[in-house]
């Protein structure tokens, strides 16, 4: 069978690949400890299920919408008012299976044959697949440790050409967990206005910061930077509901128009009685957050130490998300192999970085117990030193 080109072009997520993998071996009955997973570990909190469920009893079962159902888009709407400043209306919305779905339809609304998509790395692996399917070209822009793989304004400005149709602009990152400093979030923004570009924010990590870091949407920085902004988020990585399949994009109403004309054709409305669970996130008390926060917030402090400790590993300290990217450029192998051989001999399960555009890195979640986070860091200390 001949597939279609844009199909070839595309790699499959090979941190879905590794995850895959490590669930194989643990059905084999081996002690694999998994730091693959970008997922948190924790059950949907309690009266978010109690929504879905009230719904599933209330008949909310049946079609909705394909721009998501009205109360969840105005509930969205009303968040991002108050927590991000950014004064979208209900019909700016549109309520997507998720936030890599969303992505996806801004790509297919967006994109052209030809059109260029800067994209700095290391990246999440989804944003350059996601833009070849959509038949335009991404633009890879390497930032380094020194700048705390954030890209500079100057950089951004030098990747712009005349085919430069978008910029993807995700604090805090996933692979990195860096965040973007207010500052640093408004000299890109000075850029993105000067260069009028258009900029998708990925925001899905923005409740997830430590140490006092602050997340500043770049589209808050002025009118001029909103006009060109587009807002990707999602329930997943806040309120640990990765399968819920909820997510949003937020934006200027043509293109929100065309999104959902999309989504009319291809899924439709995201499951109805699940919505109602989005709708309790966001109006309920923001209790369960925090209580994930502080969880996540003792395992990063366990893993940076035991990083740190290690030789031949460099580690800038990440502000957000749950994720570490260590640098193993000093042990002379690449991401691939190193993961493979952590996983078959150590079982450890690791990301490499190649997948994220940066092969000299390693990105491990600590979205797992501190327990399985020790036991796993004694496991690649010793691996680590046997190279060295
Ligand atoms: C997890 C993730 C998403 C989207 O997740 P969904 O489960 O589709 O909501 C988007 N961007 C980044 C950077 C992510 O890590």
């Amino acid at each position: 069978m001949k597939l279609a080109a844009r199909v070839t072009q595309v790699t499959p997520s090979m941190t879905l690949a590794i995850d895959t993998k490590a669930k194989a071996m643990k059905r084999e009955g081996i002690d694999v400890i998994s730091f693959s997973v970008g997922e948190p570990d924790f059950d949907t909190p309690a009266h978010i299920r109690a929504a879905a469920e009230a719904a599933l009893e209330q008949g909310k079962t049946r079609y909705g919408a394909a721009a998501g159902e009205p109360r969840l888009r105005e509930v969205i709407a009303q968040k991002l008012q108050r927590d991000n400043q950014l004064c979208y209306g209900a019909e700016n919305i549109l309520v997507t299976n998720g936030g890599k779905h969303s992505l996806f339809n801004l790509m297919l609304a967006l994109i052209e044959p030809g059109d260029e998509v800067i994209i700095p790395a290391p990246y999440w692996v989804s944003y350059p697949e996601m833009v070849k399917l959509a038949g335009g070209t991404p633009v890879i822009v390497s930032t380094t440790l020194e700048n705390g793989y954030k890209i500079t304004p100057d950089q951004l400005r030098q990747a712009v050409t005349p085919r430069t149709k978008l910029f993807v602009f995700n604090s805090p990152s996933n692979p990195t967990g860096m965040v973007y400093t207010p500052d640093e979030v408004r000299a890109i923004a000075d850029v993105v206005v000067e260069q009028d570009l258009l900029v998708v924010s990925d925001e899905i990590y923005e409740k997830l910061l430590y140490d006092g870091a602050e997340h500043l949407s770049i589209g808050a920085v002025s009118p001029e930077a909103f006009e060109r902004t587009i807002v990707s988020s999602g329930f997943a990585k806040t309120y640990a509901m990765t399968g819920w399949r909820v997510g949003f994009l937020a934006g200027p109403l043509p293109l929100i128009k065309a999104t959902i004309t999309i989504q009319g054709h291809s899924t439709s409305n995201v499951c109805t009685f699940a919505q109602y669970g989005a709708i309790a996130a966001y109006e309920a008390p923001q209790d369960c957050v925090q209580q994930m926060l502080d969880a996540f917030t003792e395992r990063r402090q366990v893993i940076l130490n035991s990083i740190n400790a290690m030789p031949g590993l460099s580690c800038p300290k990440p502000d957000g998300a749950f994720y570490v990217f260590p640098n193993i450029g000093q042990l002379g192998i690449s991401s691939l192999e190193f993961c493979d051989k952590l996983l078959d001999d150590y079982q450890v399960a690791a990301v490499p970085g190649i997948a994220f555009g940066a092969d000299d890195c390693i990105r491990l979640s600590y979205a797992t117990d501190v327990d399985s986070i020790r036991r796993g860091m004694d496991r690649l200390t010793t691996y680590v030193k046997s190279i060295i």
